[in-house]
């Protein structure tokens, strides 16, 4: 991509209106654009790391049996009222609209009651079952506040994948492998050594649901940490009662604050029953239906990385979910810098490396604070004086140091680079 003929543009100032550090750097550096507290647009670099985030975890969805579908976002009065979900006595932050003649509708704000309704068409006997399907959508929730930025959204994306079990057996070893594979992603995405699985409420079926909780200053949550075993506990249900059942020392917990990306639910057949999602069996008995639901927070995700990585320059994207690896830039006017630029860009594409191209007539330090601010991982100059050197410059995002790479080295340099 070439700046000179993208629209983006970076600013100096983030709006006035918006408190949170992860939208404001975002905003700044035009990944986002604000429509309304809580509601966010991205813009092309903004997909770009939306898309990578989604295929982290699309891949690992995948690999651990799940099929990927996609749920309407308007929901029907009538399946939310059979799980009584529907009084917003009971859930207090939908978001409902009618149609002209009057019928009410939800707008999703999760999905069991439609992902369990639906498979009514498709499971009836025990060969049916498993059924692991998933969905990356937008959801919408009426938060009481919005003032985290991406972090906590009224319109937000999330992966939200539902399990559909013959016993309760089943249930627990898909649960257990969801909390391995749900560690694989956060690892992927630069976050596994601050990343817990942590016990949270139930809710009204199971005696506890896991959070995954990333260790952040920026986060809602406390946790008490028990760093050994490699889990935690969420303060809401830190009690005495559950410190001896999950067997935990109380003397080795640390209070921490954290961000929950992540949220996976035992359901029971709470939902299953009463939507009337049954299967036979091989004696041919009825059974109920045992589901569990697997969340994860895709642009919460994507504020926590974005101002948990930043400093005083702006971002610096783990190289797993960059927009683009490299962020090149030319320098000077003379036209054999812009020939050897030019036939470094057509080379960085042709060998898959992916490159933001600073083409534009812009002053060299308003070029070097685009790219820092923008966070690319690696930044490539070329101007007389590097060629004069033997090649290029090249800078990882994080260092203060800069290197020349010789030109028939810089492939090589650059498809190994895993650090940044
Ligand atoms: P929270 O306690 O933070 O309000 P939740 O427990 O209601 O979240 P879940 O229904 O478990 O959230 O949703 C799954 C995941 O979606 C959460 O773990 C979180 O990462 C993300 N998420 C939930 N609400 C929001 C929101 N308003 N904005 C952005 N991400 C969210
Ligand atoms: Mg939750």
């Amino acid at each position: 991509m070439r700046r000179s003929k993208s629209f983006l543009k970076t600013r100096r100032e983030a709006p006035a209106d918006e408190q949170a550090k992860n939208a404001q750097l975002l905003i700044r550096a035009g990944y986002v654009h604000k429509e309304m507290a809580g509601v966010y647009a991205y813009m092309p670099l903004g997909k770009m790391v939306i898309e990578n985030i989604s295929n982290i975890i699309r891949q690992e969805m995948n690999a651990a049996g799940a099929e990927e579908l996609q749920m309407s976002v308007l929901q029907p009065k009538e399946l939310w009222e059979k799980t009584n979900r529907w009084d917003d006595v009971v859930v207090d932050n939908w978001f409902k609209t009618k149609l002209k003649n009057g019928t009410e509708l939800g707008v999703g704000l999760t999905h069991e009651e439609a992902v369990a309704n639906s498979l009514k068409d498709y499971v009836s006997s025990y060969k049916d079952l498993p059924v692991y399907v998933y969905q990356i959508q937008n959801k919408y929730r009426n938060e009481l506040r919005a003032k985290s930025g991406l972090m906590r959204g009224r319109e937000f994306i999330m992966k939200d994948m539902y399990s559909f079990s013959r016993t309760q057996e089943e249930h627990e070893a898909f649960y257990e492998k969801m909390t391995a594979v749900y560690m694989k992603v956060y690892q992927r995405l630069g976050l596994g050594d601050i990343t817990y699985p942590t016990y949270a409420s139930g809710g009204y079926f199971s005696e506890f649901s896991r959070e995954f909780q990333t260790l952040s200053q920026l986060g809602e949550d406390t946790i008490y940490l028990d760093q050994e075993k490699g889990f935690a506990i969420n303060k809401e249900i830190y009690d005495f009662k559950n410190i001896e059942k999950l067997g935990v020392n109380k003397e080795t917990l640390k209070e921490v604050t954290a961000v929950e990306v992540g949220n996976i639910f035992p359901l029971g057949s709470k939902y299953s029953d009463p939507l009337g999602l049954y299967f036979i069996d091989e004696a041919g008995q009825r059974k109920s239906v045992i589901m569990g639901s697997y969340g994860i927070g895709i642009s919460r995700l994507m504020g926590l990385i974005a101002e948990h990585f930043s400093d005083d320059k702006g971002l610096h994207w783990p190289l797993t979910i960059a927009p683009f690896k490299v962020y090149l830039i030319n320098i000077g006017p003379e036209p054999e810098v812009n020939q050897e630029a030019e036939a470094l860009y057509r080379l960085l594409q042709e060998q898959g490396i992916s490159v933001l191209y600073d083409d534009r007539l812009e002053r060299p330090g308003e070029k070097f604070a685009d790219a820092d601010l923008m966070g690319i991982p690696y930044r490539l100059v070329v101007s007389a004086k590097t060629l004069a050197a033997g090649g290029y410059e090249l800078k990882n995002r994080g260092a203060d140091t800069t290197t020349i790479v010789a030109k028939n080295s810089v492939i090589e340099t650059l498809a190994s680079g895993q650090k940044s």
